[in-house]
């Protein structure tokens, strides 16, 4: 076995595989009644920061825009920026896992009758960035 190969078993011996990061959420069972949001990374620790909720008439270039923080809430006429559905409402909910240390939005959307909800991984954050609320 070359030096090189023995360098890069030791790499692998010293850095752990990170899990695979999902887009879809995951839960974990918890009783009859309830399920636990897991964290793209797997994590069942997550603390729910920034919530943004967006009520909009079909294909309206306007929206109605609640934002919750810590501090306090406000709602506004808004562009819709950020809101996850292309035609019609939505929320985004920024988690903060005390796993990965990562915060996280969750989104959920209207989608032709259906409501489609998962993690826009492209918006991870590291640390809570000031968003945790819980
Ligand atoms: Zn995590």
């Amino acid at each position: 076995m070359s030096a090189e190969n023995d360098f890069e078993k030791l790499m692998r011996n010293l850095i752990p595989p990170q899990p695979a990061r999902r887009k879809r959420p995951g839960f974990a069972a918890m009783g009859p009644d309830y399920a636990c949001l897991l964290c793209p990374c797997g994590g069942d620790t997550l603390h729910h920061g920034k919530v943004d909720v967006y009520w909009r008439v079909e294909d309206s270039a306007l929206a109605t825009q609640t934002t919750v923080v810590p501090a306090g809430a406000l709602t506004m006429r808004t562009d819709g920026k950020g809101n996850p559905s292309s035609r019609r409402g939505g929320m985004t909910i920024a988690f903060w896992c005390e796993h990965c240390d990562q915060t996280n939005v969750l989104e959920i959307s209207q989608h032709k009758g259906s409501t489609l909800v998962n993690w826009n991984l492209s918006l991870a954050k590291p640390g809570d960035s000031g968003n945790r609320g819980d």
